[in-house]
């Protein structure tokens, strides 16, 4: 029984809420807007109040909310068969992974759902491929990973973290990892042993707040990683896809990773889908029962996820961020804000970190939301700008009229 309001009272809105917030669990800080309907760069609470998406779930909806072809792809296959399990063969799961070889550049491609399995699966495949190519003795293999990473929330994952909160309470840890500063390459060097099998990393830290690696650090990153004979393994699942004006980020580093991870809007913000992407000397370590997963690859999911490649190819999305991550960039250096400390990004994966004195970007982000904008804070101090790729000028001007009269001129 809910006891704790009058039902008379209360708007779809509040009562919502207020469900999640009782029969759900406390492991998340929402800002307080409901969202019962969307499409393109536009959502809609129950009330029938409009705002424009400029969070995109954390880049999963780069394609925006409920593009058409990527429905029709959801609903065409859902009429036709949805799950085989990876006991049979599916028409749609030979095609998705010719196709997303053909995108990538990688001979072979390991499909899971979120994207926190996929770097379960990198991580594991990083662990075989040592004991098997590199002979190591068994349970000695080491991964470098780097400080204030986030690649997920599995014990293993979670067990080289470093921000403190996530570890706590969660014990005992996986061994097998050691971190080092993110930017510093000589770290790395300094970190290798003859057991280490990897190095992963993300183009851009961005749960961290958005930060940039200094130029020319995954150059030296990669030569390090080809020396040692140590897998270069690069968590793309929120920067690749277009968000940062390039298909992925890797592109503008002039590098290509051994072992590429992707996830969010590899399904078109429709399904969860992710994978593993590497050479066939990588891949090709696992034998039949090694690995695997009942809904991975599964023909619903690759047949959205087909989608989601061909509209960022058709629609010239990649080219959009670039464009309109540029458009908006100049749009932000503009303001002349006391609050604001330092504003980087690429493409449209943009973070506007603000001054300590600011008191937290949450205030930010909720009087945003009263203006009809949705963001999100990063860490503390950072307000996290990525709407879906298809935003328009028009849109970003709207945007920016707000954020203006939030941040003060
Ligand atoms: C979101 C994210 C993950 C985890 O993906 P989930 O689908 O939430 O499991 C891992 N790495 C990076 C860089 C991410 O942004």
């Amino acid at each position: 029984m809910i006891t704790t309001a009058t039902p008379e009272t209360k708007t779809p809105t509040q009562e919502f809420i207020e469900y999640t917030e009782i029969f759900g669990t406390p492991n998340y800080k929402p800002l307080p807007v409901v969202i019962s309907e969307a499409k393109g760069v536009w959502v809609k609470n129950p009330e029938g109040c409009k705002y424009l998406d400029m969070l995109s779930s954390y880049s999963a909806l780069n394609h925006g909310h409920r593009h058409p072809a990527i429905i029709k792809a959801l609903i065409d296959q859902a009429k036709k068969v949805t799950l085989v399990s990876r006991a049979f063969h599916s028409d749609q799961l030979g095609l998705f992974l010719k196709e997303l070889s053909d995108l990538t550049g990688f001979g072979r491609s390991l499909p899971m759902n979120s994207g926190t399995e996929a770097v379960e699966t990198a991580i594991k495949t990083a662990r075989k491929w040592g004991y098997i190519k590199k002979g190591l003795p068994q349970g000695q293999a080491e991964i470098i990973v780097a400080a204030n990473n986030f690649h997920g929330r599995t014990v293993t994952i979670v067990s080289f973290s470093t921000d403190e909160q996530y570890r706590k309470d969660f014990g005992p840890l996986t061994p097998g990892f050691k971190v080092v500063p993110f930017g510093d390459a000589e770290a790395i060097k300094s970190a290798i042993t003859p057991n280490t099998v990897a190095f992963l990393v993300e183009p851009i830290q961005a749960e961290a707040g958005i930060l940039m690696p200094p130029p020319g650090y995954f150059q030296k990153v990669r030569e390090i990683c080809t020396r040692n004979n140590v897998l270069f393994m690069l968590d793309e699942i929120q920067t690749g896809m277009g968000r940062t004006g390039k298909m992925f980020a890797f592109e503008h580093e002039g590098v290509r990773p051994d072992v590429l991870i992707l996830g969010k809007a590899l399904g078109g913000g429709a399904m969860p889908v992710s994978a593993v992407c590497a050479s066939s000397e990588i891949l090709g370590v696992y034998q039949p029962g090694d690995h695997g997963s009942t809904f991975g690859g599964n023909p619903l999911a690759c047949a959205v996820a087909r989608a989601a490649i061909r509209i960022l190819k058709e629609e010239n999305l990649v080219e959009r961020s670039a464009q309109m991550g540029e458009y908006l960039m100049n749009k932000l250096r503009t303001l002349k804000s006391g609050y604001i400390k330092e504003i980087r990004g690429r493409g449209l994966l943009i973070g506007i970190e603000l001054h300590a004195a600011a008191g937290g970007a949450r205030r930010f982000c909720e009087a945003l939301m009263h203006r009809g904008v949705l963001c999100k804070e990063t860490h503390e101090h950072v307000i996290r700008l990525a709407p879906p790729l298809v935003i328009t000028e028009k849109e970003i001007d709207w945007a920016f009229s707000r954020l203006k009269k939030v941040l003060g001129t």
